[in-house]
């Protein structure tokens, strides 16, 4: 155990313990191959100078809180591995759990689906992934998100996902029709960044974070716009949300004339996500 306690050691300087230990074991696993019973099999006592190199480099950037997601370029989401870099936001446990009751709510169905604000395309490529009949296009306005996108469906040839840039403030007015809109658009206020860890404000994506204080819902109104027409009677329109704002989101929804309109909690018991049918 002594590589990975000095990595722990190393990380409590500005880690809490919990954090500190599964950032060491992830390194470990990344910079020596080695698993948590290999470690408390002490096979970390003995190791290459190259690997010990490479894991104290990490733990380097790690003490400036640059998120070990970026480091090391990959994070699993919905039990697949992707791609992850500055471009895009790092995929959220949160948003794994929309996904879940997205693929629960679409069993056996071959749906249409749209998702708006890809960024690293994890939650088409999930969707693709676990509906293997459904047929996914996912849009995104920023040409960075949109070259991690499309890293991702690389490693995905089995998902088949259109990626398009397109801007959901002024979205096109065709006559395609979907069965589900799902979308996790940026929705963090300027005035909660002030709560935020530095890992998330000095190295994740502001235009895929933020909105302003006067106009935070602007992206659930455009997307409830679009929606009210290009989304199939009785489809459904998915949504994650500021656990702040459950009441106003789901109300600014119900106007776009949205039924069956329902505020989600996630696995912390927080206001996350909005179900409705049009
Ligand atoms: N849940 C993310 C966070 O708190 C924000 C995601 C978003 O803005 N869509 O960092």
């Amino acid at each position: 155990m002594k590589t990975y306690r000095q990595i722990v050691c190393d990380l409590r300087q500005q880690y809490p313990e919990g954090e500190a230990q599964a950032l060491a074991r992830w390194l470990c696993e990344e910079c020596f191959g080695l698993s948590q019973t290999d470690i408390l099999l002490d096979k970390d006592n003995d190791l290459s100078a190259d690997s010990i190199a490479k894991s104290k480099e990490i733990v380097q950037r790690l003490l400036r809180h640059e998120p070990i997601q970026y480091i090391l370029g990959y994070t699993t989401f919905c039990g697949h591995r992707f791609h992850t870099a500055p471009g895009a936001l790092i995929p959220r446990p949160e948003t794994e759990q929309l996904v879940n009751l997205i693929l629960e709510s679409n069993k056996s169905q071959r749906p249409h689906i749209l998702d708006v604000g890809t960024g690293t395309g994890c939650i088409a490529l999930s969707l693709a992934l676990g509906l293997p009949e459904a047929s996914v296009t996912a849009w995104d306005v920023s040409d960075e998100a949109l070259v991690v996108a499309r890293q991702n469906t690389e490693l995905f040839p089995d998902a088949k996902v259109v990626f398009e840039k397109t801007d959901i403030l002024s979205p096109p007015n065709d006559d395609r029709r979907w069965d589900v809109i799902v979308s996790n658009p940026p929705y963090v206020r300027r005035c909660e960044s002030t709560e935020m860890d530095s890992n998330v404000l000095d190295y994740e994506p502001h235009l895929a974070l933020f909105v302003s204080d006067d106009d935070p819902l602007l992206f659930y109104r455009a997307i409830a716009g679009y929606a009210s027409k290009h989304l199939q009677k009785d489809g459904q329109l998915w949504f994650e949300i500021n656990q702040y704002l459950g009441k106003e989101t789901a109300h600014l929804i119900e106007e776009y004339g949205f039924a069956d309109v329902q505020v989600l909690k996630d696995g912390f018991g927080h206001d996350r996500f909005i179900k409705c049918i049009r």
